[in-house]
């Protein structure tokens, strides 16, 4: 199997674009936000486990999970979210298993992990390598309101209810700065792979 690296960070801090950074240079990526929605497309186990859980007031008129809905159900509910995530996790942890084994012989020479909780579920130091993207809070604050359309106290809500950034960077491997344009991402992310080959003891620019 090929070396799984793990990628996380703040909300808006940038990961899903230092993702298709990396994509771009052939690196396969794992989003696991994919994963957990593929996990209950319809005809899934995982769907039936989530309907028998919630009720079938939790699908929409095509049959697809409301995730929305379960999502407003099952939150400030710590049961009923567990309930969900007892649901999920394992299925999430089994396709992610399935992805990374049908990735060992394409030629990636890393994998990485997409996830935005790595760290608060005590997964970090299951990979060789963990990079968190982290940015200020003005600049989180600022991408957020605009991606998300989000009042300011929305915007303050969700950043409060985020691990802080500082905790995730000390179980980093590499953090990348990304307070900057997009072109200096890029750079920075150019830095990031040679620095991931290299600690994992893979020749430089494998990659096309
Ligand atoms: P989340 O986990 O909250 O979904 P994320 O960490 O995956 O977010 P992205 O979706 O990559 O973050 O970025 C958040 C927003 O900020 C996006 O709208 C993205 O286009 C923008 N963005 C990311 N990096 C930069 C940058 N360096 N300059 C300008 N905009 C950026």
């Amino acid at each position: 199997m090929k070396p799984v690296v793990g990628l996380t960070g703040g909300i808006a801090c940038g990961k899903s674009t230092v993702a298709r950074l990396l994509a771009a240079k052939g690196v396969a990526v794992v989003d696991a936000d994919a994963l957990s929605r593929e996990v209950v497309e319809p005809g899934t186990d995982g769907l039936a486990a989530v309907v028998d859980a919630f009720g079938r007031e939790v699908l929409d008129a095509s049959g697809h999970l409301d995730r929305a809905k379960l999502g407003a159900m099952v939150f400030a509910e710590p049961s009923r979210r567990a309930t969900l995530e007892a649901i999920l996790h394992p299925r999430i942890g089994a396709l992610g298993l399935q992805k990374f084994a049908a990735l060992a012989d394409s030629p990636t020479p890393y994998v990485v992990y997409e996830a935005a909780l790595l760290v608060e579920t005590g997964r970090a130091t299951t990979f060789p390598v963990l990079v968190v993207v982290s940015a200020s809070a003005d600049v989180q604050r600022a991408r957020v309101a605009v991606r998300d359309g989000l009042t300011p106290e929305a915007v303050e809500a969700r950043l409060a209810a985020q691990l802080p950034l500082a905790q995730k960077e000390a179980a980093a491997t590499f953090v990348v700065r990304n307070d900057g344009s997009e072109a200096e991402l890029a750079r920075e992310v150019d830095a990031l792979h040679a620095r991931i080959l290299e600690r994992l003891g893979l020749p430089p620019q494998e990659v096309a």
